[in-house]
């Protein structure tokens, strides 16, 4: 920056995401000086900063700190970063103290998650020279940093940015101002599904986090919620929401609320949706393993639009594919909407022994709408299909009445297939495509408005909240006509216009536009 030797940084507020910044800066070798209106914060963050340079060998850098309580004894930096309270009025203030202490030719910064830049920079008298710079928590350890474009930014400020975040050791991602840039955006049904689903009596916070942890997810939503704090992840939420004028597909749920109301608020109160022991380990949750795949006696296999990868998985794990209904220990159905599928599952009903389960995909109806069409509808199982070659776990449903040797008979066979079964309630979309379709629907809908490439999109998704893979690579990666699938089951069922497949998941599902390539530059 500047050309220094040492880029100076100043940072405005030095809680919880000022310390962890100015931490970042110095362990970059950064001249750090860090402002609060409180002298037990910055003691605090004084205290933080020595704690953590010294296990890393790196103590003699609290040198490089300076502390105040003013902003105008701010000495003169490169850069000044915003990190007081998401309050629009508060950090407007701030940025008019910040330009009046800072040289003409300094970056001014907001660290804010997602109010608008542009709005925040709307007083300053050089707009041009702010940006926002939207570090993650801990920020000394998160490599990622959104850097936002507001309205009025020069390129040459956005590009400082993203030089200094490289300076610091980071990864910058651009991306245009707008409600949630992209990651506090693009993940929101992450949480929204998984709420719904829990709202709806569906299964349980448990059973849904080790579904989605089965898919390569390091946590599960309601895990990742504990951890962010039910109230913070609320008032992303609730900040999208109001932003984007109450677009359906952002909506809280009121089980945050009532979370919050209860003041269970996740690990910092010792209780979310789990509870945690005083060593902060986590209590009541699933762990899910998958066997060892031992396939045998032979499966009567109808392939359609859901296979792309079961037939295989079912091979390699050692079953034989027949086609004599005789022959089979079970009847796999894997055709979809396309065709007449309840017809087929009369026929199957009808050719396969009455004792033998069916197994066939729900990814694009539900198994009453399907188990209506059979003589024998308690040996009718749903199931997910599309992450059956994705996942450790293969989601199930089954009749209620569903008579115990047959429930045995259908694990026995999942389990041959290498595959834990979690059974779960009849649910549109089950539990992986509807969070991961809608992830990747939300994906696109960024994409098409311009908020950034798809690679950035992906990017910042696996950077940020560490997702197994970029969204749009995964819509790829799933097939963009499933992903679709998914979605119009989903809107069919629920007649919400949450639903709604985006323009972009259209075109891709008809092989039209770049759809972004699985494994390409944007997979990891
Ligand atoms: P925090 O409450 O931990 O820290 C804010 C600090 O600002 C406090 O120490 C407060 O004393 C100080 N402050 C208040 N008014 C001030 C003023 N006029 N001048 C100087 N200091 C003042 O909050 P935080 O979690 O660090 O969040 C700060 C910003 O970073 C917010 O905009 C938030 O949305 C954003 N952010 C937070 C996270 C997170 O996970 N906590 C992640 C990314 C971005």
């Amino acid at each position: 920056m500047g050309g220094q030797e040492n880029p100076r940084v100043a940072i405005v507020g030095a809680g919880t995401m000022g310390s962890g910044i100015a931490l970042a800066a110095l362990y970059a070798g950064f001249e750090v000086q860090l402002q609060d209106v409180s002298p037990d914060v910055l003691r605090e963050a004084e205290d933080y900063l020595c704690t953590y340079l010294e296990r890393k060998d790196q103590l003699e850098a609290i040198e490089q700190a300076r502390f105040t309580q003013h902003i105008r004894d701010l000495d003169s930096a490169d850069l000044y970063i915003e990190a007081v309270p998401e309050d629009l009025g508060l950090k407007r203030e701030v940025f008019d103290a910040m330009e009046a202490a800072a040289p003409d030719q300094a970056l001014l910064a907001t660290n804010t998650s997602t109010l608008s830049v542009t709005a925040i920079a709307a007083e300053v008298e050089r707009p041009g020279r702010v940006v926002g710079m939207h570090f993650f928590n801990p920020a000394a350890v998160l490599p990622l940093v959104e850097i936002v474009r507001a309205a009025g930014s020069d390129p040459e400020a956005v590009q400082r940015a993203v030089q200094t975040a490289e300076a610091m050791g980071k990864t910058p991602v651009v991306v245009e101002d707008s409600p949630g840039f992209i990651v506090n955006r693009v993940a929101r049904p992450y949480y929204g599904e998984a709420l719904r689903l829990l709202g709806e009596g569906g299964p349980s916070a448990a059973k849904i986090d080790a579904l989605v942890r089965s898919a390569g997810f390091p946590m599960g939503p309601f895990q990742l919620m504990d951890l962010i704090g039910i109230d913070v992840n609320l008032d992303a939420a609730r900040s999208v929401y109001e932003q984007m004028f109450h677009e359906p597909r952002f909506r809280p749920h009121p089980i945050q609320q009532r979370k919050v109301n209860q003041g269970a608020l996740g690990r910092k109160t010792g209780h979310g949706f789990y509870r945690y022991a005083h060593d902060g380990s986590r209590q009541g949750g699933l762990e899910l393993e998958a066997p060892e795949p031992a396939g045998s006696g032979g499966l009567w296999f109808l392939d359609g639009r859901w296979d792309r990868d079961v037939g295989d998985w079912l091979r390699k794990s050692g079953f034989p594919l027949v086609e004599d209904p005789r022959e089979a220990r079970a009847a796999v159905v894997l055709a979809g909407r396309e065709v007449e599928l309840g017809e087929l599952l009369e026929k199957v009903d009808r050719e396969l022994p009455r004792e033998r389960p069916i197994f066939c995909q729900t990814n694009d109806s539900t198994w009453s709408e399907l188990a209506g069409r059979l003589e024998h509808p308690s040996r009718l199982i749903g199931f997910d299909a599309l992450f059956f070659g994705h996942a450790a776990a293969a989601c199930l449903v089954g009749s209620p009445d569903f008579p115990e040797q047959l429930r045995a008979e259908a694990e026995e066979v999942v389990r041959a297939a290498g595959r834990a079964p979690v059974w779960i309630q009849e649910r549109p979309g089950m539990v992986l495509p509807r969070i991961v379709c809608t992830l990747a629907n939300e994906a696109a809908f960024a994409y098409d408005e311009g908020l950034a490439e798809a690679k950035t999109i992906d990017r910042a998704m696996r950077l940020g909240v560490n997702y197994p893979h970029g969204p749009l690579a995964w819509g790829s990666k799933l097939g963009w006509d499933r992903v679709e699938a998914v979605l119009d089951h989903l809107q069919r069922e629920y007649r919400e216009p949450r639903y709604r497949a985006s323009p972009a998941v259209r075109r891709w599902a008809r092989g039209v536009g770049n759809a972004p390539r699985p494994g390409a530059a944007t997979d990891r």
